[in-house]
């Protein structure tokens, strides 16, 4: 088993694990961008988000929701950001899915997850709401 966050699932190496519910596991990010960085894991080894079946997805954010609250108030944070690495391309460094949540304060100097992408063009909303449409219809 080469995958690091399985490997923190079985016990094979240690993590601060917080929490484990049904089908997630939830522990401290190593390096954290903030205290109280918590990842959020299913705990069946999967790369990305869509390849998660029904069952896993909804025991996955039921553990996100669940979590997100007790962990803003007990680190006294104001909110959170709430984020996915889906896909190498994105920065996803380890290839198991994991929710980062992050607590925030008003003034710690982070922006919000616009602040990822710069200014550009784009295509118009309405003819990629076309092919969306398109793509999604009956999906
Ligand atoms: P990402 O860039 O979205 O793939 O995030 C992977 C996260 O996993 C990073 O924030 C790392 O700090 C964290 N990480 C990597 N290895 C460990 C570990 N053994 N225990 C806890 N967190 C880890
Ligand atoms: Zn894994």
């Amino acid at each position: 088993m080469s995958c690091v966050f399985c490997r923190i699932i079985s016990g094979e190496i240690p993590a601060q694990v917080v929490a484990r519910d049904e089908g997630a596991t939830a522990f401290l990010d190593l390096s954290p961008l903030a205290d109280g960085h918590v990842l959020v894991i299913p705990d069946r080894h999967v790369a990305r988000l869509d390849d998660l079946d029904a069952p896993e997805a909804e025991a996955l954010f039921r553990s996100v929701v669940r979590l997100s609250g007790p962990i803003r108030d007990a680190l006294g944070a104001d909110g959170s950001t709430i984020g996915i690495n889906n896909g190498e391309a994105t920065g996803q460094t380890v290839p198991h899915v994991h929710v980062h949540i992050v607590p925030r304060w008003k003034k710690d100097g982070g922006g919000s997850i616009h602040s990822i992408f710069s200014a550009g063009n784009r295509r118009d909303v309405s003819e990629v709401g076309d092919v969306l449409r398109a793509a999604l219809d009956g999906r």
